[in-house]
């Protein structure tokens, strides 16, 4: 029987509009750990509610205390083999988009163009107003926190509460994104699934979507998901080195002189 990697491999050699959909296990070989596994963030912390981040002063406080807790392990964390493998797909024409839930920017730091990725959650590198939404970088942030700034609040005249571009649980979901993300999942032939638990709604729905619409699906993770039952070709191994081998083997073989 042939080996799932080799399977995919060849679906990818095939298809021509693949699209690939992250979650955090891309990202622990890169020293960002996930939230389900053993060890995982959340062992560690309950998620703060994005209503209660509106209402309580102390859930604010609990919330950039946590971001710049995290914000070493974001800081020191380089793209990995898997992050380099997509892009790499992109550059070869085989991949269209990368659909992530993933908050870590580090598939644009692997080279993918910042138009090839549609995040679910947000991205960890920047922060908004909540009231105006004008834009804030981390840097910017950052030196208000380093200077004892508790809780940062937009610049006059708004005043808004200030929040990390990170979806928060209960927190609207980015539309423009969603809607992206549904209409790449449709459209693609192949939709490969890369390091989730798909667990999390309404970015779990995207394989579904994408099944639906008659697509092939391959899901790429170290354990079981609940949509493994809908899989064409299951991968249980290491998003970097399953990735790592299938582009590797899509190099056209030297021709013998
Ligand atoms: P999850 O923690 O629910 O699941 C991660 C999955 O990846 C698990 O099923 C695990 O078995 C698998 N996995 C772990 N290491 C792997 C590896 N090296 N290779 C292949 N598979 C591996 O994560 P999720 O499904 O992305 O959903 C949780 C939410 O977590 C998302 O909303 C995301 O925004 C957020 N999150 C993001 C980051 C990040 O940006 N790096 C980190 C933690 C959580």
């Amino acid at each position: 029987m042939r080996a799932a990697k080799d399977l995919l491999r060849d679906m990818v050699m095939a298809a021509e509009k693949t699209v690939a959909f992250t979650g955090a296990g891309i990202s622990t070989e890169c020293g960002i750990p996930d939230f389900r596994s053993p060890g995982g963030l959340w062992t560690k912390n309950q998620p703060i509610q994005f209503d209660e981040f509106v209402a309580s002063r102390a859930a604010r406080d609990e919330a950039w205390r946590r971001k710049f807790a995290m914000e070493d392990k974001f800081r020191a964390a380089r793209p990995g083999r898997g992050h380099r493998a997509l892009a790499r797909l992109v550059q070869q024409g085989k991949l269209s988009a990368v659909i992530t839930q993933n908050i870590d920017n580090l598939h644009q730091r692997a080279g993918l163009p910042a138009d090839r990725v549609i995040e679910l959650h947000g991205n960890a590198t920047r922060a908004r107003c909540l009231t105006c939404a004008k834009p804030y970088e981390r840097e910017r942030v950052q030196e208000w926190l380093d200077a004892g700034v508790a809780v940062p609040v937009c610049d006059p005249p708004c005043g808004g509460l200030i929040k990390p571009h990170t979806i928060m649980f209960g927190e609207a979901m980015p539309r423009d994104a969603l809607e992206e993300a549904e209409r790449r999942a449709r459209a693609s032939d192949l939709f490969v699934v890369v390091g989730s638990s798909l667990v999390v709604y309404p970015a779990a729905y995207m394989p579904l979507h994408a099944k639906d619409a008659g697509a092939a699906l391959a899901i790429v993770n170290l354990t079981e998901t609940p949509h493994d039952d809908q899989a064409d070709v299951l991968v249980r191994g290491s998003a970097a080195g399953v990735l790592t081998a299938v582009v590797d083997r899509l190099q056209p073989r030297p021709v013998a002189p």
